[in-house]
């Protein structure tokens, strides 16, 4: 057989510092000392590398940190899709596989983010009332592109689903520039207090003893699921819904003065709908403490509806958050997050 034949010659003729690795068909390859079968296959072809989930030398096959010897006949096993593993970094041996291998990553991240990026813009665009149509919308944002240098429409996307941009920062001033434009358009929407939509004709709220009736959430206290709740019945609204520990409530309904208007109710089991929940983080004052919160929020992809943050004085500043929650059991998760904040003294639900 042909690569067996080759194999004698290049043991004799080419220094200790490389290796000599055949292809099954007979080609030979150079490589580094310390080189895997991973180098080989990038080595190949990076679509090779990119495809490979296994590696035969000799005909058996191996592990994938097998280090190859001058002579071996190494086989690449692939299989269809694309799927670099991100350890191999760490184990194969050339910088160029390192840097296919990353740049398969890094490129991978930016589609994810490309598509973040645009729904994130589309979902502040539709809560802003800001209407485009589909020749407008490419041109009115490349003029905000054009002014952040991004030379893409994707590199936008991107920057935006990375949080490189923070739409909540420029939000303000692309409703300007909107309402400059396409003044006629305009439809001012008030950025709802509540989610517009809650499911069901209950709201995801169980009246006892009442079907179908209009359902509240009040505003002193913004119930969410899984909260203790009680039921008002008000005149000609419905029933508006608090917590059980509202100021509102009387702590004792039986000797309040209409206990027949209060009503037990609670939440049906699954609530699908977000909510917004006020955060305050009280954390030592520093560079960076803002933007901390704001990575952590975008990292568990909460939607952020404002964000600020003042000094308290003595370096404690307090950051307000106010995002769309999925739930009790989310909300305590994401306070944990925020609580491994640098510096975080207390978060609190307002
Ligand atoms: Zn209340």
């Amino acid at each position: 057989m042909l690569p067996t034949l080759q194999r004698k010659n290049i043991r004799n003729d080419f220094t200790e510092n490389d290796v000599y690795v055949f292809s099954p068909r007979g080609d030979v390859f150079n490589l580094p000392q310390g080189s895997t079968p991973i180098d080989m296959a990038y080595l190949i072809h990076t679509q090779v590398g990119h495809r490979m989930v296994g590696a035969k030398i000799n005909g058996k096959i191996v592990p994938i940190d097998y280090k190859l010897k001058t002579g071996d006949i190494c086989e690449i096993i692939t299989q269809k899709e694309e799927h670099p593993n991100r350890a191999w970094v760490d184990i194969c041996k050339t910088a160029s596989a390192k840097s296919k291998i990353r740049s398969w990553y890094k490129h991978e991240k930016r589609d994810e983010n490309i598509a973040e990026g645009k729904q994130m813009i589309d979902k502040e665009f539709k809560r802003h009332g800001i209407n485009l149509s589909e020749e407008e919308y490419p041109e009115f944002l490349q003029k905000l592109m054009i002014k952040k240098q991004y030379n893409s429409m994707d590199d936008f996307y991107a920057a935006v689903g990375y949080g490189g941009i923070q739409l909540w920062k420029i939000m303000p001033r692309l409703k300007e520039e909107y309402q400059k434009a396409y003044a006629s358009d305009i439809e001012e929407i008030d950025v709802p207090q509540a989610p517009v939509k809650r499911p069901k004709a209950s709201a995801g709220v169980v009246i006892e003893g009442a079907d179908d009736v209009l359902v509240k959430f009040s505003k002193c206290c913004n119930p969410l699921p899984g909260d203790d709740i009680i039921g008002y019945i008000t005149r000609g609204y419905g029933v508006s819904i608090h917590k059980r520990h509202c100021t509102n409530v009387p702590k004792d309904i039986s000797k309040s003065e209409e206990p027949e208007r209060w009503v037990s109710c609670y939440w049906e089991d699954e609530v699908g709908e977000a909510f917004r929940s006020t955060l305050q983080i009280t954390a030592t004052d520093r560079t960076g403490l803002l933007a901390d919160v704001t990575i952590k929020l975008s990292d568990m992809h909460i939607f952020i509806h404002s964000l600020n943050s003042r000094e308290a004085g003595n370096g404690i500043a307090v950051v307000t958050a106010t995002i769309d929650v999925m739930g009790r059991n989310h909300l305590r998760g994401v306070i944990s997050k925020l609580s491994d904040i640098n510096g975080t003294i207390e978060v609190k639900r307002l």
